[in-house]
């Protein structure tokens, strides 16, 4: 439930009020608005009866939450959630482009696509160390050496970093070298490692499952954030169809919906959703157009020799083509980029 409380409100009522909502076996989670002051109550216990909250000092209303998650959603919170990130904030009016390679390969490799995507306007360095592969033959990354070196790289550039995480102990080294950690599409519904992230103290780009509904992955969502973890990132990166074309179906509508029901920022990777780098730059354009706060896009300095993903890896000519068409349309729908 959702307690609203008045304007006028003070701490003392606020904090008894909290006492009380803790002993019937509720988690609270203040929100303070620049409207109002709410307080987020979830559990799945419900002793404590909504009508006596209502006259408590410092109540204005208790409202029930009608979806199944709570503090991801727009009902709890109406304002957008901005994650901030050194002084970058992602899901505010500026749209954040993440960028780089795939996989973290080599120190050459990555200070080149740091570099590349820096210069054509890039907030954060992308590139995997721990990749979590179709085939177990495929390389699996540099692991810790390749978390060093987007460490050392991204302190070069003055870039902000992520990288995938896929387990406890993947989770626990990124979180010593790595201002974001990455939840993958194959471990959406990791809840393990769901709630260890919300307690990793870095914020969470959190990727659409494969064939995930958009409510599982508001759910998955909400267990990093009810883990003590309000700084999670939402990234459609496609899904399962019968359409074998492209990589995955690029699912726009989800994006323009996430932005309805949830408060977090959500972002959109146009690389593993089509696996094309030719669909990229149109389906960035088409992102940006439908309300994404960002782009999370695969660059590597020559994509030919890539060791994961070449095909829908852009080389940096055509990162820096993708960003000049990009600003107009920015422009034109409100954004700054
Ligand atoms: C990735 O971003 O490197 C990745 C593996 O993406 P996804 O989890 O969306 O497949
Ligand atoms: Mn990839």
């Amino acid at each position: 439930m959702v307690v609203v409380m008045k304007l006028n409100t003070n701490a003392e009522q606020i904090a008894t009020l909290d006492k009380r909502l803790k002993a019937g076996g509720y988690q609270t989670h203040l929100i303070r608005g620049t409207k109002r002051i709410v307080i987020g109550a979830v559990g799945d216990r419900r002793p404590v009866d909504p009508a006596g909250l209502e006259s408590m000092p410092g109540v204005e209303k208790v409202l029930r939450i009608m979806r199944p998650y709570k503090l991801v959603s727009r009902e709890v919170q109406e304002a957008d959630t901005v994650v901030k990130i050194g002084g970058m904030g992602i899901g505010g009016n500026k749209l954040t482009v993440i960028a780089g390679p795939c996989a973290v390969e080599s120190k050459e490799q990555l200070l080149l696509a740091a570099r590349a995507v820096r210069r054509s306007g890039a907030n954060v360095l992308r590139g995997g160390a721990y990749k979590p592969r179709t085939s177990p033959y495929s390389f699996q990354g540099l692991e810790e050496e390749g978390l060093r070196l987007l460490a050392e790289v991204g302190a070069q550039t003055g870039l902000a970093t992520v990288t995938e995480v896929i387990d406890e102990e993947s989770l626990t080294a990124a979180a010593r070298y790595v201002d974001i950690l990455q939840i993958g599409a194959r471990n959406m519904q990791n809840f393990r490692l769901l709630r260890l992230a919300g307690k990793s103290g870095k914020p969470i780009l959190l990727k659409r499952g494969l064939s995930a509904t958009v409510e599982e992955w508001l759910m998955a969502a909400e267990y990093i954030v009810s883990s003590g973890n309000g700084d999670v990132i939402l990234c459609e990166r496609g899904i399962r169809t019968f359409e074998d074309s492209t990589r995955n179906t690029l699912d726009l509508s989800a994006v323009a919906l996430a932005k309805q029901l949830t408060h977090l920022p959500v972002i959109v990777d146009p690389s593993h959703a089509t696996g094309k780098r030719e669909l990229v730059g149109a389906m960035s354009r088409a992102a940006v157009a439908a309300g994404a706060d960002g782009l999370i896009i695969e660059v590597h300095p020559d994509p030919t020799i890539a060791l994961c993903d070449g095909p829908q890896s852009l080389d940096p000519g055509e990162f820096d083509d993708l960003m000049t068409g990009l600003r107009p349309l920015a422009t034109a729908v409100g954004r700054e980029l």
